[in-house]
C-alpha cells in the first residue's frame, strides 16, 4: 500500500475523501469533521503566516486537551512551523524553561485566540521535515525536546496500524478515546494522528474523569481506548463500570507505564471480547516501540512484546548475563538527536543506536520485558532488584491498591528495597502482605514497608510514578522482620 510522504498529505486526502466524516470531537465542546478540520487548520495556518511564523519557526500550543489544541497543532504545521507540544500541568518555570529551550517565537495559550488569515498549507514539506517537538515526562531529569519528523509520525501510525490488525480503510468505524494528555506521544501520536491515518474520529475528553469515561465510552460509541494503567486501575474499581456494557470497545490498550499483571487479567475479564494489547515506547520513538498483542497478552503479561515492523532493537549487557541489558532502538520513528541538547545527544545516542535508559530481558520467543529503568533499580548489597517487579507482587497482595518500589538508604547494603502502599480501606494487614511478598519473591527483594491510605500515589501527567518524590518524601518505619 501507498504510505503518504508527510502527515499533511493525510489530512489533505482525508479532508477530500471524507469531508463529512467526524474528525474530532471534544467532550462537552465543538464537532468537526474532516472539511471543517482542513478548513479551520488552513485559515490558523494563514493567520500564524500573517503574523511572520516562517517555515521551522517554532509555535507553542499550550491549549487544554480539546479543538483549540488540535487546531493550534494541525495549523502550525500547515504553516510550515514546528508545533511544540508544552506539558499544561507543569509549573511556570518548567514552562519557562521548554518555551526558551524550544525558541519559541510565537505562543498559543489559554487566552490567546486562535490565528486566522487566508487559508495557507505550505507545499514543500518532506518527509524528513520536522513537524512538532515533543518533550520527554521529565521522570529521570529534565524534559528533553525532540524533533518529531512527518515521517516518524507515519510511521509510527504504520506500526500503530499493523500491530493492531488495522487497515487505513476502516475510515469512520474507528472511533477511539482520548483520555491521555495530548502533549505527549500517546494521545498525539497514537491516537489522534492514528484515528487521522485510518480516517476515523477521535473523541477527546480534555479533563479526566474516570466516572464520565464509561458514559463516554457507550453514548460516543468508542471502538477503540488507549490509556495508561493508572487510569485502568481506576476504572476498573469504579461503580459506573461495574454496571456499564462495554461490549463496543473492541481493542483495549495500555502503556506508558509498567502494568500488573493482576491488571492486566482484570482488564481482559472487565472488557469481554475486546483484544488487549500493551505497547511500549517513549516520547524520542514517535511513540511505540514494542506491542505485546492479544494472544500473548495475558499468558505474558509481564512483557511488553514484540517490536514494531519499523524498529531495529539491540541489547547492551550492563553485567556478565547478555540476556539482559539496556535496550537501544533505531528505525524510521526513532529521532536522531534532541533539540539543543548536545549533553543529552551525546549520552543517549551512540554510534546510531538510541540508548532508551530501559533495562530489558528479551525471551527466547522474542518478546522483550522490561525490567526496570536503569535509574530505578536497587542495588541491595550488589544484588539486583526490579523495583518493577516487586511492585507487580505487592498490586497483588490482599488489600493493596497501589504501591511505589524505591531503594532506601542504608548502612550496610547501600540500599535496600522499600514500598509505599496505598490501602483503600485504611487497613492493611502487613503480615499478609509479607506472607504474599514470601511466597513470591527471592528474600532479598523483600521490601520494607510504609503505608498511606485513600491517597493516589505521586504521578506524572503519562501515569508514571514520581519515584525520585517518593525516594525524598517517604518515612520508613523499621523492616517487619
Ligand atoms: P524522561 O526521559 O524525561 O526521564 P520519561 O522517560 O518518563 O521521562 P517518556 O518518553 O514519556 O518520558 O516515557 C518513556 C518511558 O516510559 C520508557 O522509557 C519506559 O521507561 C516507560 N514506559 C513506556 N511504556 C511502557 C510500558 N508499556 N511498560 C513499561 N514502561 C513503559
Ligand atoms: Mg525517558
Amino acid at each position: 500500500a501507498d504510505v503518504p510522504a508527510t502527515f499533511i498529505d493525510v489530512l489533505r486526502e482525508r479532508a477530500a475523501a471524507q469531508p463529512d466524516v467526524e474528525a474530532v470531537v471534544e467532550l462537552g465542546g465543538r464537532r468537526l469533521t474532516y472539511a471543517e478540520l482542513w478548513d479551520a487548520a488552513a485559515r490558523v495556518a494563514g493567520g500564524l503566516r500573517a503574523q511572520g511564523v516562517a517555515n521551522g519557526d517554532r509555535v507553542s500550543v499550550r491549549y487544554a486537551a480539546g479543538v483549540d489544541w488540535v487546531l493550534g497543532f494541525w495549523g502550525t504545521v500547515l504553516s510550515g512551523g514546528i508545533a511544540v507540544a508544552v506539558n499544561t500541568r507543569s509549573a511556570e518555570p518548567e514552562v519557562a524553561f521548554v518555551l526558551e529551550n524550544a525558541g519559541v517565537t510565537l505562543d498559543l495559550a489559554p487566552g490567546t485566540a486562535l490565528p486566522d488569515g487566508e487559508p495557507y498549507a505550505v507545499d514543500t514539506a518532506t518527509a524528513g521535515d520536522v513537524a512538532a517537538l515533543f518533550y520527554t515526562s521529565g521522570t529521570t531529569g529534565r524534559p528533553k525536546g525532540v524533533p518529531t519528523t512527518h515521517e516518524a509520525f507515519v510511521a509510527n501510525a504504520e506500526n500503530m496500524i499493523r500491530c493492531s490488525g488495522l487497515s487505513r480503510d476502516v475510515g469512520a468505524d474507528y472511533r477511539t478515546l482520548i483520555s491521555v494528555p495530548l502533549f505527549h506521544v500517546t494521545g498525539c501520536n497514537s491516537q489522534l494522528l492514528v484515528a487521522t491515518y485510518v480516517g476515523g474520529t477521535s473523541v477527546i475528553m480534555p479533563q479526566l474523569d474516570v466516572g464520565a469515561l464509561v458514559e463516554v465510552l457507550v453514548a460516543e460509541k468508542i471502538g477503540y481506548m488507549v490509556t495508561v494503567p493508572a487510569v485502568y486501575a481506576l476504572l476498573l474499581r469504579h461503580p459506573a463500570f461495574v454496571d456499564a456494557n462495554v461490549s463496543g470497545v473492541r481493542v483495549v490498550g495500555y502503556g506508558g507505564a509498567p502494568i500488573a499483571p493482576s491488571t492486566v487479567q482484570e482488564i481482559q475479564a472487565a472488557f469481554g471480547d475486546a483484544t488487549v494489547m500493551n505497547g511500549y515506547g517513549m516520547t524520542e520513538t514517535a511513540s511505540l516501540v514494542t506491542v505485546l498483542p492479544d494472544r500473548d497478552a495475558v499468558e505474558h503479561a509481564d512483557s511488553v512484546g514484540y517490536a514494531v515492523p519499523s524498529v531495529d532493537i539491540g541489547i547492551v549487557p550492563i553485567s556478565d548475563d547478555p540476556t539482559i541489558g539496556e535496550l537501544v532502538v533505531r528505525g524510521a520513528n526513532v529521532a536522531t538527536g534532541y533539540w539543543e541538547r548536545p549533553d543529552a545527544d551525546a549520552e543517549t545516542i551512540v554510534d546510531g543506536w538510541l540508548h532508551t535508559g530501559d533495562v530489558v530481558r528479551v525471551d527466547d520467543a522474542g518478546r522483550v520485558h522490561i525490567v526496570d529503568r536503569i535509574k530505578d533499580i536497587i542495588n541491595r548489597g550488589g544484588e539486583n532488584v526490579s523495583s518493577i517487579e516487586v511492585e507487580a507482587v505487592l498490586l497483588s497482595a490482599p488489600g493493596v491498591v497501589d504501591a511505589a518500589v524505591v531503594p532506601v538508604p542504608d548502612d550496610v547494603m547501600g540500599e535496600k528495597v522499600g514500598a509505599l502502599l496505598v490501602s483503600e480501606s485504611g487497613e492493611l494487614d502487613l503480615d499478609a502482605v509479607l506472607d504474599h511478598c514470601r511466597e513470591n519473591l527471592a528474600d532479598f527483594k523483600i521490601p520494607q514497608f510504609a503505608v498511606v491510605s485513600g491517597e493516589t500515589l505521586p504521578r506524572n501527567a503519562g501515569g508514571k510514578l514520581l519515584k525520585k518524590r517518593i525516594r525524598e518524601q517517604v518515612q520508613w518505619g523499621d523492616p517487619l522482620r
